[in-house]
């Protein structure tokens, strides 16, 4: 079992704050963008898993995302003060890059995005990838964040995005990907986020011959 400090909590939308936490035990934390912690609920044998947001050559902490639903998980890590210890197993996960110098979606509702940034600013740093195409579904044009962090991925003109604000569902952003399927080359798509969108996209995919094991990756779903 690991442990970390909590050095920082930032509100950085309705309901959605950041935990900054620095490393106690290994003194270093290695991991790969899109892998996952699994935190221990004190006063609990429970775990909840929660992406790390902070980019891969951070390894002296690690940057969380959360979003304050009022369940077990999300309720104690909103009552954590910066000082207090974190105890969690990880980084754990298959949903990382592939390799390949094809094109890359990125799609996520919500806090999803968690563990898309870092990918995508992992990816633009490789030399003689394709397009990265993100897709970013919210319910109101308020929750939206990072805005910082997506301007500086903006820079690259293998980048572009597509913000995707309804309020019906969560955010959907499934007929949006779909209708740029047609204009990639042997694209990677990494879905994240609501069960639903993730569904739709993968069955739309599949559908028209997307291999579902080389050219699809999903998370928390
Ligand atoms: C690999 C992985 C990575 C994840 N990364 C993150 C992350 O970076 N940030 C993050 O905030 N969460 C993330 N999650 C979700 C997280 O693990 C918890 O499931 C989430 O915080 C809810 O847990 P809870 O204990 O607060 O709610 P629970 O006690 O589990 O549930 C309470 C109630 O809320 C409902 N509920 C559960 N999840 C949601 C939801 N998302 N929206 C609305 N209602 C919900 C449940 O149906 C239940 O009725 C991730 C999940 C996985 C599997």
């Amino acid at each position: 079992m690991n442990r970390a400090r909590i050095s920082a909590i930032d509100e950085i939308a309705p309901n959605v704050f950041e935990l900054h936490a620095s490393m106690i035990e290994p003194t270093r934390i290695e991991h790969e963008p899109g892998q996952y912690v699994s935190i221990h609920i004190r006063s609990s044998t429970e775990q909840r898993s929660y992406s790390l947001a902070s980019p891969a050559d951070q390894t002296d902490g690690f940057v969380l995302l959360v979003r304050r639903i009022g369940g077990t998980g999300s309720q104690f890590l909103a009552g954590l003060e910066v000082g207090a210890e974190m105890e969690f197993d990880g980084p754990r996960g298959n949903f990382r890059l592939a390799p390949g110098p094809g094109d890359a979606v990125f799609a996520a509702t919500g806090v999803g995005v968690s563990a898309l940034f870092p990918m995508m600013e992992s990816l633009l740093a490789r030399p003689g990838t394709g397009r990265v195409l993100f897709f970013w579904g919210l319910m109101n044009a308020e929750d939206q964040f990072w805005s910082a962090r997506l301007a500086r991925l903006a820079q690259d003109p293998r980048f572009t995005s597509r913000l995707v604000i309804t309020a019906a569902g969560d955010g959907f952003v499934t007929q949006p990907v779909i209708d740029t399927a047609a204009e990639l080359s042997a694209p990677i798509y990494y879905l994240c986020g609501n069960g639903q969108m993730v569904k739709d996209v993968v069955d739309w995919l599949v559908a028209r011959g997307i291999d579902r094991y080389r050219q699809i990756r999903t998370d928390w779903s």
